[in-house]
């Protein structure tokens, strides 16, 4: 006979993966204590888990020297036998599709903390020059079989259809199914994930504190994405967090997305190294060129004029949003710390919430490919069904 899951027992599955990633390694009776479930409950999906691979067993010394039947052991879960995620087998492919290179990783379910990508190739600009990418990479990846390919893309994305509806800095993405593409050179299901989200789900993983947020990344452009409540944001419309694209008045830069004057035409890399460019009069400066003048010199007024509009943006949709704390991720990271506590004064001045609270901004690393196994987790190994009266998204 096939038992199939309850829907309260795979969100006790799906909740017990994402708890034992932040407690790192737990015994059965402390993870029972964490959910607040019954020992026997704990016990029975450890037990699917270690089946399945995705959670390993870590012994101690002292569980050793006992004597016990392993495999007794391990079922039962003796004193001093713990659980973690697996760490050892790659389970996932990770992919970046960044708009100059895509990186690919194969990873576990337990991840690190920190991105490493084992693999970079050239984007390129079409959809036949990519597949060739990928072919190339997938020589350099010894590991061939994965539970899924998880991609992190760029732009506006519908993640359940597994579409890319708009891409301002890529826009041959739009008219490709990139998970096809991806299904000719690994045989694995692949799931779309928009990069921004990545990066937030990944923050998440690895940062409890951090519960409210909205996390900006600055790179060769701008986009964000809020976690509210510890849940990610999501609405109707498979578009949210796109603050590259605020007008800003008085600029007249031509913007990917066909507008004239977004924010990302001045503080994405590319921007800032025009207006590097334009002010110093230096031809083709490179982004080392830029964090060295900028730490020698420190914020000069057109730099200062930069951050001013992207503060206001920034408070603009904190204060729209609800949100006290904002994480900075890439490029705004790269040009030092001063950098950041500037724009978090900026902030200051336009967040409503800093009239009579605290407002703060963070700098952090990416955690992009945290946030790819998040979704893998999400959709793949504990995919809880949502019904459509749900109006909620569940963990
Ligand atoms: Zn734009």
């Amino acid at each position: 006979m096939v038992v199939i899951p309850t829907k309260m027992g795979l969100i006790n599955k799906q909740t017990l993966i994402y708890r034992l990633q932040r407690m790192g390694m737990a015994s059965r009776a402390e993870i029972a204590k964490e959910l607040g479930l019954s020992q026997p409950t704990v016990g029975k999906i450890a037990n699917q888990l270690l089946k399945q691979g995705v959670i390993e067993v870590v012994r101690t010394k002292k569980s050793k020297d006992k004597g016990d039947d392993e495999e007794d052991a391990i079922k039962i879960g003796r004193p001093g036998i713990s659980l973690r995620l697996n760490r050892k087998d790659p389970r996932f492919l990770c992919i970046q599709l960044g708009v100059d290179k895509t990186c690919f990783t194969a990873s576990p379910v337990g991840v690190d903390a920190v991105d490493h990508w084992q693999v970079k190739v050239p984007t390129t600009d079409s959809a036949e020059g990519w597949l060739k990418q990928l072919q190339i990479a997938a020589e350099q990846i010894p590991h061939k079989d994965f539970w899924g390919v998880l991609i992190s893309v760029p732009g506006i994305v519908e993640e359940e259809s597994r579409e890319v509806i708009f891409s301002p800095n890529l826009h041959w993405t739009e008219k490709v199914d990139l998970a096809e593409l991806v299904k000719k050179v690994w045989n694995a299901p692949v799931e779309l994930v928009q990069e921004n989200r990545a990066l937030a789900l990944g923050h998440q993983t690895f940062e409890l504190e951090h519960e409210d947020f909205t996390l900006i990344e600055f790179c060769e452009g701008v986009g964000s994405a809020a976690i509210v409540k510890g849940k990610l944001y999501r609405n109707s419309l498979p578009i949210s967090g796109e603050i590259g694209h605020a007008p800003i008045y008085g600029n007249t830069r031509k913007c990917g997305c066909g507008a004239i004057g977004c924010l990302e035409t001045l503080v994405s890399n590319k921007a800032l190294l025009l207006s590097f460019s334009e002010v110093t009069g230096k031809a083709n400066p490179c982004w080392e060129e830029l964090v060295n003048h900028i730490n020698e010199n420190g914020i000069e007024p057109w730099f200062d004029s930069i951050l001013n509009h992207t503060a206001d943006v920034i408070a603009t949709a904190m204060n729209v949003l609800g949100i006290r704390k904002v994480v900075v991720v890439g490029s705004l990271v790269e040009l030092g710390e001063f950098v950041i506590k500037t724009l978090e004064r900026k902030i200051t001045h336009g967040a409503m919430w800093a009239r009579f609270g605290t407002v703060e901004c963070v700098s952090a690393p990416r955690r992009r490919i945290a946030g790819l196994v998040y979704a893998g987790i999400e959709r793949l190994i504990a995919p809880v069904p949502v019904a459509k009266s749900d109006n909620t998204d569940l963990m």
